[in-house]
């Protein structure tokens, strides 16, 4: 047991916490609000130190709004606050211990984080960011904390701001461009911009990393108040050393590339405006070169890339347990798990579900990208990217290792997207199209793009215009990545005013497809049927039924799957503790029915619930010693004619109809005798007393009266259409006569066998039609037809035109609104092998094999802004499947791989699928690229007899992975 001050073991009063902050002068606005500490303040402190802690726990860290704006705090300061607020804990209580006993943080300091200000004196015109600007490669979580509004609020108002200082705010924005996600950037990137003929002249302003290169532009023209012509931006490249590297940055065919796969940080952007002429400058002016010569280089950042003690300790313990793992006994190649670095499951199970592409694979292990690596591409990572894919791969079919720790890896990713480098849970689906593109452009043959006017269709037939599409992408686009993932897809937008009719043709690259989920529209039900014979058994069924409905509906699926009579006569209620929770009438909404949760019985009647001349008897059972709503066994419910209506009868039918419940008889038919024979009651000599009395009740049982007699009268407007009835034992009469567990047996209806149903299938198929149908643009996205030049809401339809090699399919299960964001959990049928994507792809030249094999999923299981990644992969070694949850990887059931939880799949032409698992014939990745037009002399066949071929050198690399 831990002791307390009580029994005297920690004994040393603390000291009385600074009032003036110990030795840091803070602001007099700090002391005075400070020196105010109460008892109220700090359970308000308290009460925020627990929130923060917890949202820390929970990772639910999100911001709510656009525009909503975060504040960063170092972490240090927060240490020292947590330890002073926790510290004041324990000296009320009493226990204190020495070391704890700390002083007033003091007024939130963040230079530990910030970059100090003679760093920033080497920006130009004195225009530095307001918003506070971070050291390079900071962690999110351990050398900062990112605080709501609301929290920022009560800190800065208890602690104030150390001198000189400004608060480091992040405003929320949405952050990716094809899953949506609200978000602060801890990094913007910083940009300095100048007009082209004042290259000298800059201005720094900060961007979204998602921004793209026409937001940039927009605000240039603002910022540096230029005409308004049509204008080009050329990028200055600090590393180049000389003026004659001036690139212009080509908008158009890049617009949709994210500014941090154009630009870096720092980099200087020079805007040239067209003169009046209608004439560019074209080459820089040796006076203009020199200029900008002259601009002082940025900061660089530090040699290494973290220095904080904890870093060091967890980079020390990664190698211990890397130490660990290299064992002397190989294991099998590719069956290697990562570690986790805090959160990055994400990236994990995106690098397993890519290092499972045995092509892509054995690029890279066979070094060949290393003469391919372009380290100059502006649009590239320097190479850096690639190689450091490269090593990964090469230590995870090295055999020689269990798990690796991709720490190195996850590092140079997160300098070139500063998105991936936090420990926070990213979208591996984003993880995967940026590390595609970013070795893309790192492994890109063109090392000099040459600018390609984007050419209209015009009504040319589309063989033509996508071919030649395809031709012009490939003169600036050309890699062992565009060899593999990149396909075609055609977009067509119609302009929906007859009097125009313009239809724009385009053919797009793809690098993976992004599928659209069915939206679940039905409700699977279950039900017990209890028949008007109370002989027949209840019977347990499953029903699949339309979103919406009345019950009447219900009622009529029910009677058709259950082949009765008509629907009228069916009755359906909530049973929830043997009473009615709700009894349900034809013409409300079955919307109401929870299907999980609720137990619906549905009670068949020997005449039409809404017959003139009979009554709807609900009765309950009850005992005399009970309250009047604890009832037992299950209700029943029975029409009863008006005509001849009297106590005894309904007492006859409700023993009739209860015959499950009161089955405890003999061979004559009698009860067993409940009641004292000898009991000196002079009438019971012969008459048994009644089993249960029946007594009228309401729908809540709160209330009960006697049978009024009116009821039994020959008026039939005196008869209720519903009539509640408690029929209530003597504790005796229930012990000796009621069978309880009889009421719960039930028979299994063939329905509730079928384990996936039809009707609630859904399968990639429905995606793939999902994404090729034809959709109407709404207002906010109109499209401005360049015919009629409106906007107009005009029907887009995308079609795949060409497949690749190597089909990426991402399943969009994060759907984003304006009211919510949500996660679609449905299972979502497709193939393990013999996936026909013939069918979907529209060209009509004959193409390869559209036959595809799955070689690796990504999964998400759980909710939005959390949850946890993992992957399954086929080795292509053994042709087994592996679960890979970071780093443990254990063999996986192949039925198990399709799951709710899939989220990327990746197939491959099953040409393609190498059974043997030897090198992959490198040369074709490079001759064989999947050109529209390239497809005829490309078939399956080559793929097998000249797949063990491989060069010497090639072969020499490979040897510790065969
Ligand atoms: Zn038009």
């Amino acid at each position: 047991m831990v002791e307390n001050g009580v029994n005297g073991i920690t004994t040393k009063k603390p000291q009385e916490p600074s009032v003036n902050g110990g030795d840091t002068a803070g602001p007099v606005k700090a002391n005075a609000k400070t020196g105010a500490t109460g008892a109220s303040q700090l359970e308000l402190e308290r009460c925020l130190l627990c929130q923060l802690s917890a949202q820390t726990l929970s990772s639910t860290r999100a911001p709510g709004a656009v525009g909503e704006v975060w504040s960063l705090v170092s972490a240090n300061w927060m240490r020292a606050w947590r330890r002073y607020v926790n510290s004041r804990g324990c000296e009320e209580d009493g226990e204190m211990d020495e070391a704890e006993s700390l002083g007033h943080p003091g007024p939130i300091d963040n230079s530990s984080i910030l970059v100090s200000q003679p760093e920033l004196n080497g920006s130009v015109n004195g225009s530095t960011s307001s918003s506070g600007r971070l050291r390079p490669h900071l962690l999110d979580g351990v050398d900062y904390s990112r605080l709501a509004p609301e929290a920022w609020q009560q800190l800065l108002g208890w602690y104030g701001l150390a001198p000189g200082q400004v608060p480091v705010l992040r405003p929320a924005r949405q952050l990716g461009r094809l899953s949506r996600r609200l978000d602060i950037e801890p990094y913007p990137l910083r940009l300095r911009l100048a007009a082209w003929d004042r290259p000298n002249e800059q201005t720094v302003r900060e961007f979204s990393r998602t921004d793209s290169l026409s937001d940039v532009s927009k605000e240039a023209v603002r910022l540096l108040k230029l005409a308004k012509r049509p204008f080009r931006l050329w990028l200055y490249d600090d590393a180049a050393k000389d003026a004659a590297n001036l690139r212009p940055l080509p908008t158009a065919a890049d617009a949709c590339h994210r500014l941090d796969q154009l630009v870096f940080d720092d980099q200087c952007l020079l805007l040239e405006v067209q003169d009046a002429s209608g004439c560019w400058k074209g080459k820089l002016s040796a006076g203009d070169a020199s200029a900008l010569k002259s601009i002082p280089p940025p900061p660089l950042p530090p040699p290494s890339w973290h220095q904080s003690q904890q870093q060091k300790v967890l980079q020390q313990k990664q190698q211990n347990s890397q130490i660990l793992q290299q064992q002397a006994s190989p294991y099998l190649p590719g069956v290697c798990g990562l570690a986790n670095l805090g959160n990055s499951c994400f990236m994990n199970s995106a690098l397993q579900a890519l290092s499972n592409v045995q092509m892509l694979t054995d690029y890279f292990l066979s070094n060949k990208w290393k003469s391919e690596l372009n380290t100059d591409n502006p649009l590239g990572m320097r190479g850096e990217v690639a190689a450091g894919y490269g090593r990964l791969i090469s230590d995870m079919w090295s055999g020689r290792y269990s798990s690796i720790s991709p720490r190195q890896f996850k590092q140079t990713l997160g300098r070139f997207a500063p998105q991936f480098s936090g420990f926070q849970q990213q979208d591996s689906q984003e993880l995967m199209a940026f590390l595609l593109d970013g070795l893309h452009e790192d492994l890109n043959r063109v090392r000099a793009k040459p600018y390609v006017e984007v050419k209209d269709a015009n009504g040319r037939p589309d063989q033509v215009v996508a071919t030649e599409a395809w031709r012009d992408y490939k003169l600036r686009n050309d890699s062992a990545i565009v060899d593999l993932f990149h396909g075609q897809l055609k977009s067509t937008l119609v302009c929906p005013d007859p009097g125009c009719a313009k239809i724009s043709v385009t053919f797009d690259p793809f690098c993976y497809l992004s599928l659209p989920l069915p939206t679940d529209r039905s409700k699977q039900l279950i039900y017990h049927l209890v028949r008007s014979d109370p002989n027949l058994p209840i019977i347990r069924a499953k029903l699949v039924l339309p979103y919406e409905g009345r019950i009447s509906q219900l009622c009529s699926e029910i009677a058709r799957q259950m082949k009765l009579k008509s629907a009228d006569r069916l009755l359906v209620a909530d049973v929830y503790k043997n009473r009615f929770y709700g009894v349900f009438s034809h013409e409300e909404y079955y919307n109401s029915i929870n299907c999980g949760r609720d137990v619906i019985y549905v009670y068949e009647l020997d005449a039409p619930i809404y017959s003139p001349d009979h009554t709807v008897v609900k009765v309950f059972f009850n005992t005399t010693a009970d309250r009047l709503d604890n009832c037992f066994g299950l209700p029943v419910v029975f029409s009863a004619p008006h005509e001849g209506l009297t106590y005894e009868r309904l007492v006859e039918m409700v023993t009739k109809k209860a015959s499950k419940l009161l089955s405890i008889r003999n061979e004559r038919g009698e009860f067993p005798v409940w009641w004292d024979p000898t009991d000196n009651d002079e009438a019971s000599d012969c008459q048994p007393p009644p089993l249960f009395i029946l007594r009228r009740t309401n729908t809540n049982l709160s209330s009960e009266v006697q049978i009024p007699d009116s009821l039994f009268n020959s008026d039939s407007l005196s008869k209720p259409r519903d009539l509640y009835l408690a029929a209530r034992f003597s504790p005796e009469a229930k012990r000796a006569c009621c069978n309880e567990s009889a009421v719960l047996q039930y028979e299994r209806h063939e329905s509730l066998q079928a384990s996936a149903s039809n009707a609630n299938r859904r399968t990639l198929s429905d995606c793939l039609k999902l994404f090729t149908a034809e959709e109407q643009l709404g207002k906010k996205d109109a499209w401005h037809c360049p015919k009629c030049k409106k906007f107009q809401c005009a029907t887009k339809k995308f079609d795949i035109w060409a497949l690749p090699k190597v089909l990426v399919v991402h399943l969009k299960r994060f759907q984003f609104d304006r009211i919510c964001r949500n996660k679609i959990d449905n299972v979502i049928e497709f193939p393990l092998t013999g996936l026909d994507m013939g069918a979907w792809a529209i060209n009509p030249q004959p193409q390869a094999p559209a036959t595809y094999s799955l070689v690796s999923v990504a999964n998400h299981f759980g909710g939005l802004g959390g949850g946890h990644y993992t992957a399954y992969g086929l080795n292509c070694r053994d042709q087994r499947w592996y679960e890979f949850d970071d780093s443990i990887v254990s063999p996986a059931d192949p039925r198990s791989v399709v799951s709710g939880a899939a989220y990327l799949l990746v197939y491959v032409r099953s040409d393609l699928v190498h059974r043997s698992g030897e090198s992959v014939e490198l040369d074709r990745l490079t001759l064989a690229p999947a050109d529209p037009d390239d497809h005829a002399d490309n078939n399956g066949k080559q793929s097998s007899d000249s797949s063990c071929t491989s060069d010497s050198d090639e072969e020499e690399d490979l040897m510790d992975v065969s």
